[in-house]
């Protein structure tokens, strides 16, 4: 990280704000938290075992996670930022294996 700042990994904005050891400005954590509580109103049940997942941030993207079989499923909303490329490889190797319900 340099003085100056590193650009937000979800935004882009120059930043010295960090989130899990990723640059990420201010507005975008705040944002992020709004989202979760937001969606915290739209729980999915997992499509594999019926249990009621979590909202989780992952990658600077909201994610449903199941607490029985550890599966993750995007958020729908968030499949279209995923779209814009941020952290997309990543965070489609985090869902290896699990499809996505929102496709
Ligand atoms: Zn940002
Ligand atoms: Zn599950």
């Amino acid at each position: 990280m340099s003085i100056f700042g590193e650009k937000c990994a979800r935004c882009g904005t120059k930043t010295r704000h960090e989130v899990d050891g990723k640059a990420t400005c201010e507005a975008c954590e705040k944002e992020m938290q709004l989202l979760v509580e937001a969606k915290a109103e739209d729980l999915r049940p997992c499509p594999v075992d019926g249990t009621t997942m979590k909202k989780e941030i992952a990658h600077m993207i909201v994610v449903d996670r199941c607490p029985t079989c550890q599966g993750v499923w995007l958020d729908g909303g968030e499949l279209e930022r995923l779209k814009g490329g941020v952290e997309a490889s990543a965070v489609m190797a985090m869902a290896t294996g699990f499809a996505s319900p929102f496709g």
